[in-house]
């Protein structure tokens, strides 16, 4: 009697649903052409169907999210935040979007293609994999408010930190306004910790409350409102007599805040002592936002005692708030250390600690004491924040938010190429905010470069160094100039080294040149010209050529950022504007200037007098590119005649 079914080879398999009679099949081979774009915390995942069906049509797709450390090729499964969508396994269209992915992350994306009998086969799956990192991205939304205690005037809320903070919350920003009059005026305060008490409120009135965080990559979304009704008044009755003496009382108190605020004023500028450091409100009136009065940066130089400035911009941290824990690196005056700090009532936090190292001068300390009178008076996310200062106990030491990977510069040279253009965009345009900030306050830099920029643990850049005998002594880049005093010259714009007028434009001279250092990953501004050559260069037109691989409008925007002319150089608004354009227009980004690099020393766009050169070689020397005979040789450029012409196509 003939067999009513086969069986099958080895690897051929017949599922549970297959008719005895069926072929055996076998289970399919990789998906292929997997294709992914990154939007920030989400990726979107397309590929095309395995070459091989195994000769069944039942494929399904099944995506394995693995999270990846930075430093080893480590990884871990992604946990359970995560959401794919349409879903994770069985998937039948080729395409899948994976949201809710942390900020700044690396990860590695499997898709296997699976069919009815690959649970039968004891061969390892097969499947296409792919690595992607994530960008920043603002905080999740905070999801539960609750009210803590409720009077006549004030209203307490407390909140949890959101699920996805995508960063460090740099603070909570609370919305408030009258039930019904949002379109009229709302308020908004600002708090650091996970809660907050609004006062100044009407009796007897409904507010409703939202609530939203803040990161260097901006606010998240509101949380849903609250609304919260405050106590009735008690209207109490007073004689004619009580009254005059409330109303005298009232008017004297009024005379004599009104004479302290003058008198505030006119001695000191800006004054901190006015701020609540925590809380900043900022009214919506008739349409129109109503900002605090501009702040200008103090130079502590100009108080008498410059332990005042210190007492003025720095809170004093008592020693045994901080826990030192190692020494991270070296600063001009002492160690800098790795350290946590608990303030009462608010989460622990890493710190870095700059020591000032014993044996010092009265003036030593002062000068160390300097930069945290400076740095205090700032505040913005993409400029080095001051916690305070000990210098009740020693060793005196200044406290600030702790950054993980440590100075820019080497930071990159650590990551050659590892990042995506949009990465190190994200990376300048945090550098431009925090100039931008300083600017407006008026504040010159002077020793803008890359070794002065701090990046922490979600790529945020920020800008530090504000040590007032900084350019003195602490940078090993700054020179002695002709004009006196020493200036790092490979990051200084020709009139600051020329006759030390230093400006905003003058920082957005060495903006550039940060630019570049970023896009060449860490190389040193001009390689190894020496200052001398540097300074004749850059006077006779010479600049810096784009890296390997820069786009064209960054290496354009650093070029407009070395205009001689101190007035033709973009502000660090425009700076931070184009950048962002380019961030939003990834594409724009795709446009590499592969000419620039032969093309450098022409980059003024001016046609050099050949006529005084005998040959390319001879030429290259005089413009300190001799390393490139090869290449001009290489390419062709046997003669004056055809390099000319190069430049002028
Ligand atoms: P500075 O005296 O500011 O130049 O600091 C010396 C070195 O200490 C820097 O180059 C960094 O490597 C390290 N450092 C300074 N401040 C911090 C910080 N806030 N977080 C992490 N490392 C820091």
């Amino acid at each position: 009697m003939a067999a009513l079914f086969c069986q099958c080879d080895t690897n051929y398999y017949r599922s549970a649903s297959d008719r005895p009679s069926a072929s055996c099949t076998r289970p399919p081979s990789a998906p292929v052409n997997a294709l992914s774009s990154v939007n920030g915390t989400s990726v979107n995942m397309e590929w095309s169907p395995p070459s091989s069906t195994g000769g069944r049509s039942d494929i399904r797709y099944n995506v394995i999210c693995r999270k990846c450390a930075w430093e080893s090729s480590q990884c871990e499964a992604c946990g359970n935040r995560i959401r794919f969508n349409p879903k994770q396994m069985g998937l039948t269209e080729p395409a899948i979007s994976v949201i809710n992915l942390l900020a700044h992350t690396n990860y590695t994306l499997k898709v296997e293609a699976v069919n009815g009998v690959s649970d039968l086969s004891l061969e390892p799956r097969q499947f296409i994999s792919l690595n992607v990192t994530t960008n920043q991205a603002a905080p999740s939304q905070i999801l539960v408010i609750k009210q803590e205690n409720t009077s006549q005037n004030s209203v307490t809320l407390m909140w949890h930190e959101p699920d996805q903070p995508n960063g460090i919350i740099l603070e909570y920003e609370i919305k408030y306004f009258e039930k019904g009059k949002e379109q009229q005026s709302y308020s908004t305060l600002k708090a650091r910790g996970t809660s907050v008490t609004v006062s100044n409120l009407k009796p007897g009135t409904r507010y409703v409350f939202q609530v939203r965080a803040r990161t260097s990559a901006g606010c998240g979304r509101f949380s849903q409102t609250v609304e919260i009704e405050t106590g009735k008044s008690v209207s109490l009755r007073y004689d004619t007599t009580t009254i005059i003496w409330i109303c005298f009382a009232l008017v004297t108190g009024l005379i004599v805040l009104l004479a302290m605020f003058i008198c505030k004023k006119r001695r000191c500028g800006y004054s901190k002592a006015f701020q609540d450091p925590d809380e900043e409100k900022m009214y919506y009136q008739n349409g129109h936002l109503r900002f605090p009065d501009p702040k200008i940066y103090v130079d502590p130089h100009t108080y008498e005692d410059p332990s005042q400035a210190v007492r003025e911009f720095a809170r004093e941290i008592e020693a045994s708030r901080i826990k030192i824990e190692k020494v991270i690196g070296s600063g001009e005056f002492g160690e800098v250390c790795y350290g946590r700090l608990k303030l009462p009532a608010k989460r622990e936090i890493p710190v870095a600690l700059k020591t000032l190292k014993s044996g010092y001068t009265e003036k030593q300390r002062r000068d160390f004491l300097s930069e945290a009178s400076i740095m205090g008076q700032f505040d913005h996310p993409n400029i080095i924040r001051l916690e305070g200062v000990v210098t009740r106990s020693k060793p005196v030491m200044i406290v600030t938010d702790y950054m993980e990977n440590g100075s820019l510069d080497s930071f990159l040279r650590r990551h050659d190429g590892q990042f995506t253009v949009i990465q190190l965009v994200g990376m300048l345009r945090g550098i431009a905010a925090g100039m931008k900030y300083l600017s407006d306050l008026g504040y010159i830099h002077r020793d803008l470069a890359a070794r002065n920029i701090l990046v922490n643990s979600n790529l945020v850049c920020k800008v530090s160094d504000f040590g007032l005998s900084r350019i003195l002594e602490d940078d090993p880049d700054a020179a002695y100039t002709t004009t006196g005093g020493k200036i790092p010259i490979r990051w200084t714009a020709p009139e600051a080294i020329a006759y030390r007028k230093f400006s905003s434009a003058s920082d957005v001279w060495s903006y550039g040149v940060v630019m570049w250092e970023v896009t060449s990953y860490g190389e040193r501004p001009y390689w190894n010209m020496t200052n001398r050559d540097v300074i004749k260069s850059v006077e006779e037109g010479y600049r810096l050529p784009a890296p390997m691989g820069c786009p064209a409008a960054l290496h354009q925007l650093m070029l407009d950022c070395w205009q001689k002319d101190r007035n033709e150089r973009p502000k660090f608004i425009q700076i931070v504007s184009v950048l962002d354009k380019l961030i939003r227009n990834p594409t724009t980004l795709k446009i590499i200037d592969t000419t620039s690099r032969l093309n450098s020393p022409f980059l003024n766009r001016n046609i050099p007098n050949f006529t005084s050169f005998a040959s390319v070689d001879e030429w290259l020397d005089v413009i300190k590119m001799g390393r490139y005979k090869d290449n001009f040789a290489a390419a062709g450029y046997l003669s004056l005649g055809l390099v000319m012409r190069m430049n002028i196509e």
